[in-house]
């Protein structure tokens, strides 16, 4: 059997830098857990624009439709702030995001034990948290028409324009459940059904699809607005949360946060599945370039990592792999390694982005 594909596109700003501490970990499996990917490297972002004039050049945009998943660092930074937008650094990811067709947006909301007092809520509220929230990408208020602002009697307008086909919520409903399967067997539906036509059609459709599919998945539906609230009550009541475009963004950061930093936040964006029934899929850190760092050695690696382990779980099937990355991120994290921006109120001395990376290699070498 070939060996699956991978594109890493580290970006600018810290993506190398964390993005140097994966490729030392996908090495790893190869070496030892006879697990190898062929992996290409490729521009995507600033970088890209510095040597081709684009964010994305064509020639990966077409690779990236090729190979089994991407990895994507960070993309952005000052040097490219007064950029034409058409070139932008974000466009690069954009124009993935869009040609790849990733519906599925997937953000984990999990703490580590070690990292508890990190967040605003309690630490009994939080501790052992684990909650995937699915977010519709490619659709809804972001992309309906009609919309901009337009001139209405002797004042302005703006508008955006909340639209979401049948089989566009078919098709998240259904990667939703089909996660739920591999996690706590439970979903809950977000919208807004008592105020908005598409969240009747919404919860309609992730009904039927359940129904129809996936009975032996445990369904509920709530109102987005009540779902903040109960994310910041008691976010343990949740196992997978399946939501649109707009409350999506809110929602997923929120529920993010409630763990502690940026950097410890991966992220995986899936979407129809290829002939070998692999989604095609990009996984990155929820995190951007962090300019203000870039170049020192500070940056956390973990997001970028847990992405990887991501990758290894939805993209190759290595879920028992991907645990045992993660397991190593939790011992490495509960024997006090931290980076930076994990430091809290009780101080000590920050290790650097390899030697986090060290670590993490030393608790996987020591969990075989
Ligand atoms: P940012 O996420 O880059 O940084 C916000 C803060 O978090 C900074 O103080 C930074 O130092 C810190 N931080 C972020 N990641 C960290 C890590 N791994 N380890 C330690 N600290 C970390 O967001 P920003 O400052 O708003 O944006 C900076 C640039 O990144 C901009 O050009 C923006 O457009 C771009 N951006 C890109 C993405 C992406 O590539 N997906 C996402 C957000 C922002």
């Amino acid at each position: 059997m070939a060996n699956p594909t991978l594109l890493i596109l580290a970006g600018d700003g810290i993506g190398p830098e964390v993005m140097g501490q994966v490729t030392r970990i996908i090495d790893w499996f190869g070496v030892k857990r006879d697990l190898t990917f062929d992996v290409e490297h490729d521009l995507v972002g600033g970088c890209a624009y510095d040597k081709h004039g684009t964010p994305l050049h064509d020639d990966t945009m077409a690779r990236a439709l090729e190979v089994d998943a991407v990895l994507l660092g960070a993309v952005g930074g000052p040097k490219y702030d007064n950029l034409d937008f058409s070139v932008k650094p974000e466009r690069g990811l954009l124009r993935l995001r869009k040609e790849m067709d990733l519906f599925s947006n997937l953000r984990p909301a999990q703490c580590f034990d070690a990292l508890a007092d990190f967040s605003s809520l309690k630490k009994h509220l939080i501790a052992g948290l684990d909650i995937m929230i699915v977010r519709e990408l490619t659709s809804g208020v972001y992309f309906g028409e009609p919309r901009g602002i337009f001139e209405e009697g002797n004042e302005r307008v703006g508008i955006n324009t909340q639209r979401y086909t049948e089989s566009e919520i078919d098709r998240v409903a259904r990667s939703a459940f089909e996660l739920a399967r591999r996690r706590g067997n439970k979903v809950c539906s977000m919208e807004k059904a008592n105020v908005m036509e598409s969240g009747i059609l919404w919860r309609e459709v992730v009904q039927k699809v359940h129904d129809e599919d996936y009975p032996d998945v445990e369904l509920s539906h709530m109102y987005a607005d009540n779902g903040a609230m109960q994310l910041v009550r008691a976010p343990k009541q949740f196992d997978v949360i399946v939501t649109d475009n707009l409350f999506g963004d809110i929602l997923s950061d929120c529920a993010a946060m409630l763990t502690g930093s940026l950097g410890m936040l991966p992220s995986a964006s899936l979407g129809a599945p290829n002939a070998d029934g692999r989604p095609k899929a990009l996984y990155e850190p929820v995190h951007g370039s962090a300019p203000d760092i870039a170049g020192q050695g500070k940056a956390n690696p973990i997001a970028c990592i847990l992405s990887f382990a991501m990758a290894l779980r939805y993209s190759f099937d290595q879920g028992e792999e991907a645990a045992r990355l993660e397991a190593a991120i939790e011992k490495v994290l509960a024997d006090g390694a931290r980076t930076a921006d994990l430091m809290g109120e009780e101080g000590g001395t920050p290790i650097s982005t390899s030697e986090m990376g060290d670590a993490i290699l030393a608790a996987l070498e020591a969990s075989l």
